[in-house]
This record gives structure tokens, sequence and C-alpha cells, in this order.
């Protein structure tokens, strides 16, 4: 029910934001409120008993639901961002991209050691973004919980570069 809601709101972009790949736009989702808060729900009911003590949410479509997420279970917040855009001290990791490296950083205080951390974004391609993610997280003395998304992209096997990460994988389209 959820999958088909979420698939029909769903837009193909092709050729962004290179040509030669198809985008899947998730914006028409954030027009529809009565689906947004039926994801809120659908992601809450599948991890309120994983332990949550955070969810970390990555740049920049992972801030939509994961913070609605968090709330919802009454735990904290933790943004996860590029290079140069969190204000306090921080730590980083430099990870592989196709063409390239990229940086991720979080805040040095936005967890305690030992929290489960529940790591969340829009939509798993090749599953880069959050395995380095996890290893930033597990290097500042964190768990992870699992990982949730709104959509998956099953034909680049994200699910099978994160499974031996945490095998509580949450993707509500797959
Ligand atoms: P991955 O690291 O290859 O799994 O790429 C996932 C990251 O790229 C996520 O942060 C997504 O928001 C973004 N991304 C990759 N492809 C798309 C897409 O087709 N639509 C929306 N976001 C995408």
């Amino acid at each position: 029910m959820i999958e088909q809601q979420i698939k029909a709101a769903i837009r193909d972009i092709p050729d962004f934001p290179k040509p030669g790949i198809i985008f899947k736009d998730i914006t028409p989702i954030l027009k529809d409120p009565v689906l947004c808060e039926n994801i809120n729900s659908a992601f809450t009911e599948k991890v309120k008993d994983m332990g949550i003590d955070a969810v970390a949410g990555v740049e920049s479509r992972g801030f939509l639901f994961g913070l609605s997420l968090a709330t919802k279970l009454g735990v904290p917040f933790i943004p996860v961002r590029k290079a140069g855009k969190l204000p306090y001290s921080v730590n980083q990791k430099v990870y592989e991209l196709e063409y390239g490296t990229a940086t991720i950083e979080i805040h040095t205080d936005a967890f305690q050691k030992g929290d489960r951390i529940l790591i969340h974004d829009d939509l798993l391609a090749t599953g880069g973004t959050v395995t380095a993610t996890s290893e930033l997280i597990k290097e500042m003395g964190g768990e992870v919980a699992g990982f949730s998304f709104v959509v998956g992209l099953s034909f680049l096997k994200g699910r099978e570069k994160i499974e031996p990460i945490s095998d509580d994988i949450i993707i509500l389209a797959d």
C-alpha cells in the first residue's frame, strides 16, 4: 500500500544531474501531507522496537523524514553533512565516489559513545554514502542500529553492500 503510494508519487527525471542518469525525484511526495504522514507512521512502526537512541539523517533529503522520525520516536536527530557546513567542531570521513572523493561530517558532540543510531536517507543507490556514514559513526564510538530509506534502487545492489553492517534495513519502496 505505502509502497504503491510512494512509487506513484516519485517521478523520473532523465539526464539529471548528468546525461544518462535517470534521477528519482521525491519532491512530489512532499506536496502530499497525507502520504508524508503515512511514511512517518510506517517508519515509526517498523523501528519502534529497535532500541534506537538517535537518528542520523544524510544531507540533504535525509533530513526530511529523518527529523520527523526522530521526533516521533522521541530521540535526537543527527545531521550528517558535507564538508564545511557544520559550524561546531566535527569528525569527518572521506570516501570514494565513482570519480574522486567526498567528505561527510558529524558534530563531535552529536551523540554519546555506545548510542544505537539509525542511519536514514531518502534513497539507497550504491550504498556508498550510508556506508561512509556508518564508518564515521563507529569511529566516533556509536553503534549502527540499522538503516532506513524511503526508496531503494535495487538494481544498484546497495542492500548487499550494507547488509554486513546491519541486516536491519527498512526500505519502504524498493
Ligand atoms: P549512494 O551513495 O550511491 O547510495 O547514493 C545515495 C545518495 O545519493 C543519497 O544521499 C541520495 O539522496 C542521492 N541520490 C542518488 N541517486 C538519487 C536519485 O535518483 N534520486 C534522489 N537522490 C539520489
